[in-house]
């Protein structure tokens, strides 16, 4: 598939996260439970519940974060510097967008940046914009 169309396809993806999440954090879940579904088919019922207890007040501020991250990324995306990555400028592997559609640093640069922000090497921040970065080999 070409770079441009699966660009497209994560856009769409995009767009719709957003939309769910706007609406999760005004207080509306059915459409964050709609898309959950989606990905989960109807195989738990246990799915639709676990989103509900997901979206406690203290997932709020991530949610608003990723929300932020999305609004970026589709501002990326009206300029046409998507998919590059904003620290090196090198095209973010299509494997890192499909598991991670707001990346903005390609893996190598998320990884510096983690280095320098903790130098020990121990974890402590919220891995939520990242939780995927395990699969890309990239
Ligand atoms: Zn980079």
């Amino acid at each position: 598939m070409p770079r441009q169309e699966a660009i497209k396809q994560l856009k769409e993806q995009l767009v719709r996260r957003h939309e769910a999440l706007q609406r999760a954090v005004d207080g509306d879940l059915s459409l964050l439970r709609e898309l959950h579904q989606e990905k989960t088919g109807d195989v738990l019922d246990a799915a639709a519940d676990s989103v509900q207890d997901e979206l406690n007040s203290q997932l709020v501020e991530v949610e608003s974060r990723e929300l932020t991250a999305i609004d970026d990324a589709l501002e990326r995306i009206a300029e046409g510097t998507y998919g590059d990555c904003v620290t090196c400028g090198k095209p973010i592997p299509l494997t890192r967008l499909r598991a991670i559609p707001y990346a903005e640093e390609c893996i190598n640069c998320r990884r510096a940046a983690e280095e320098k922000m903790n130098p020990s090497g121990v974890v402590k921040w919220n891995r939520v914009f990242d939780n995927n970065s395990e699969v890309d080999s990239v």
